[in-house]
């Protein structure tokens, strides 16, 4: 029997037999020319998956919180007006960034399971002197989604820097970041990406490097600093060696393998299927009697699902009867709901067959716990769900 269980949390999510050998391949030097052209197909593939012609990608080993952490440091200035727009846990890590890197932050809090209101936002942008705003695009404590196209043409529009926090979305959720004007958008290996934790991505405009060049300060982190990193993407990415710390080698070219297969998967083929897969599980669970954080359909990610405990079940015993039916599932997350609900990634190499398994987990549980329902309903509703779309 297999000894391993599905992998269905919002990230690090089950990654390709492919990039996990490429992974365990023996380490190169970070000046071999194999590794000197994975590095820089890399970077070349990641503006076609930020369909981001014009920006600058990086490439740097850390986590997701430090690609937050190079936006911020980069475009704040002890002083500089900030806007925070929070959906969830997430939203509010920013806050306490950018405070630390001396901005004077001021933070737009959602409703739990909502979007913010784009009105609101605009008030808020109107006479605020704000030099950037930053958004959750997918909140994963909440799975709430924001409409950052809408916010991108706000920014634009009042002249603010937007920074978008995509861990939980490129290359799951639609992004065009150069035709929505989005300033910088980030993310982490682990999610959507499709490669083990350990790099932090973000691709920047030409007009926030130009904000980060005009800068009457020095940049506060000293690894974070673009100016550090600039040199060495541009030098990897005209095939040459360059230094400043040890790129995550064997991370990088696992990178590689995957930024390809998304590329030749094709970004609205992802995305569909990413949309399709959603709709699909949302489906499924609502059949079961349960109901999400996020209420609105049009606020619900297609990565990630945050389900409601139906009346009567509890955390500790759903979680760990899902588990025993061979899928891995997340608690809540949100300390003010954080036993109310659970949640389920679906990013990333995600097919049907596992949205089938994860079903077939949950009605286990469920069952197991004495919740009544119809069985097999939730896998029946994903399998209808799917032959509709396919008519
Ligand atoms: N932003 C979002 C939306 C996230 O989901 C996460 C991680 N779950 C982070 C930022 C932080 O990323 P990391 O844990 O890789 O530092």
């Amino acid at each position: 029997m297999k000894d391993r269980s599905l992998l269905m949390i919002p990230g690090p999510i089950e990654f390709e037999p492919e990039v996990l050998q490429a992974l365990g391949a023996p380490t190169t030097s970070h000046v071999a020319p194999n590794f000197i052209d994975a590095f820089g197909c890399a970077l070349e593939n990641m503006r076609k998956v930020w369909l981001a012609p014009e920006g600058q990608p990086f490439i740097v080993a850390g986590s997701g919180t430090l690609a937050m952490e190079l936006a911020g440091a980069n475009l704040i200035e002890p002083g500089d007006r900030a806007l925070v727009l929070s959906t969830g846990v997430f939203g509010d890590r920013f806050e306490d960034l950018l405070t630390r890197h001396g901005a004077d932050v001021t933070v737009l809090h959602a409703p739990i399971g909502e979007a913010l209101d784009l009105n609101q936002v605009e008030d808020a942008l109107k006479g605020g002197e704000y030099k950037l705003l930053t958004v959750t695009h997918v909140d994963t404590s909440t799975a709430v989604r924001m409409p950052i196209r809408s916010i991108g043409e706000l920014a634009q529009h009042y002249n603010v820097l937007s920074i978008v926090d995509g861990v939980c979305s490129v290359a799951g959720e639609e992004i065009q970041q150069g035709d929505w004007g989005l300033d910088v958008v980030l993310t982490a290996s682990q999610k959507a990406i499709g490669v083990p934790p350990g790099l932090a991505l973000l691709v920047a405009s030409p007009r926030a490097m130009e904000a980060s060049s005009a800068r009457s300060s020095s940049v506060r982190s000293y690894y974070a600093d673009w100016a550090k990193w600039l040199p060495i993407m541009t030098a990897y990415e005209g095939r040459k060696p360059s230094y400043f710390g040890t790129p995550a080698v064997n991370l990088v070219a696992a990178l590689d393998v995957s930024l390809r297969q998304i590329v030749d998967e094709g970004m609205s083929a992802r995305f569909a299927r990413h949309e399709l897969l959603a709709d699909a599980f949302r489906a499924a669970v609502q059949s079961l009697g349960m109901g999400f954080v996020a209420t609105e359909p049009k606020d619900q990610a297609n990565t990630l699902t945050a389900c409601r405990y139906p009346n009567g079940v509890a955390a500790g015993d759903l979680l760990p009867a899902i588990k025993q039916a061979g899928v891995i599932v997340a608690g809540g997350l949100h300390p003010k709901i954080k036993s109310e609900y659970f949640r389920v990634g679906h990013m990333g190499a995600v097919c049907m067959g596992d949205i089938l398994a994860t079903i077939g987990a949950i009605e286990t549980g469920l069952r197991s716990v004495g919740h009544q329902f119809e069985a097999g309903i939730g896998v029946a509703t994903a399998l209808k769900w799917q032959a509709e779309q396919e008519d």
